[in-house]
């Protein structure tokens, strides 16, 4: 497999896997692309690039809220897309996803109580006082407290929203979570204190986080390892300190460079990608990127790049290095 060398086993293990959408026409939209990696317990992978690049239905497919078009995710041993949905169930306890928009991903006839109450009720977890003390308690763990428990979503801020949708992630004790740009939609003061509640969670309960977005800024704190998307394809694999400071494929190079530097005298310059991102319908021959990439060759247009380990622990796909 394509990851660290770590003493642990992987907690969740991501093989070959593949998601396309029929576009009519026997047309077909390659969404995601041969995936694969591992993570680690207690790790978070960052999973960047732009939107449109795939990452957000690979996170979905990961936790067979979308059905895979091919491959294969182990988790405790066993691959979650030969489970019955009956066994899926019991996944769903262990597997939960928090969503980009709080807004629109909670009800807004629903009160705070129901809200983190509803997985409690569909999985019989909990009732009466019992489930009550135990919504209280999720309500704390995210900063919040009982006086929210009969509020309506749009009574909070955007922050608060996005805490309520935390704590019903975690209502029924996961072990693993997909942040599916958690912060996009929140102003940038609020993005921090997220990202340290996330941090701080982690820790407290012991989670293993997948967290995608689009930029890097916040995604290098929170991170161990970052993995990057074009296209529906993995670019480039390393810790999130290789990655940032010495990023090897040219499109980790460009998103990187667009990420603001604290220092008013940094020489750092920002790498312009020319045109849109192609088409998944009809993506680029060879390497995908090669379309907006400064240094593309004849060979990148016969030959898609393969996926190496140019350095211990950090992998790309780019024919600049043999
Ligand atoms: Fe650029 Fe070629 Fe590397 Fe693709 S393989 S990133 S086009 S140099």
């Amino acid at each position: 497999m394509y990851t660290l060398i770590k003493k642990d086993e992987p907690f969740i293990s991501i093989h070959h896997l593949s998601k396309y959408y029929h576009s009519g026409k026997g047309r077909q939209v390659k969404a995601v692309n041969n995936l694969s990696f591992d993570i680690y317990p207690g790790e978070t992978v960052g999973l960047v690039g732009e939107s449109g690049c795939g990452k957000s239905t690979a996170g979905k497919t990961i936790l067979r809220l979308h059905e895979p078009t091919r491959g294969e995710v182990f988790y405790k041993g066993r691959n979650i897309f030969d489970l019955s949905r009956k066994s899926l169930v019991g996944l769903r306890k262990e597997m939960q996803i928090i969503f980009q928009d709080p807004y629109s991903s909670l009800n807004p006839r629903m009160t705070v109580e129901d809200l983190i109450g509803e997985p409690l009720d569909i999985h019989k977890t909990h009732k009466g006082k019992q489930r009550k003390d135990r919504i209280i308690q999720l309500l704390e763990l995210v900063g919040l407290n009982h006086d929210h428990l009969n509020r309506y979503p749009h009574e909070f801020s955007g922050g608060q929203r996005q805490r309520i949708g935390i704590a019903r992630a975690l209502a029924l004790n996961p072990k693993f979570i997909v942040c599916d740009e958690p912060i996009s939609a929140l102003d940038v003061s609020i993005q921090a204190q997220i990202v340290n509640l996330l941090k701080e969670l982690q820790e407290k309960l012991g989670l293993t986080y997948l967290f995608i977005a689009h930029d890097l800024s916040m995604v290098k704190y929170i991170s161990d390892r970052i993995l990057v998307m074009y296209l529906g394809h993995m670019v480039e694999l390393a810790s999130s300190e290789a990655l940032c400071n010495d990023p090897l494929h040219p499109y980790s190079q460009a998103l990187l460079s667009a990420v603001p530097v604290p220092e008013p005298h940094s020489k750092r310059e920002k790498i312009e990608l020319n045109g849109e991102i192609p088409s998944p319908i009809d993506p680029p021959s060879g390497c995908v990127f090669r379309t907006r990439c400064k240094h593309a060759a004849s060979i990148c247009t016969e030959k898609q790049p393969e996926w190496k380990e140019v350095k211990k622990g950090h992998f790309t796909a780019c024919h600049l290095y043999k």
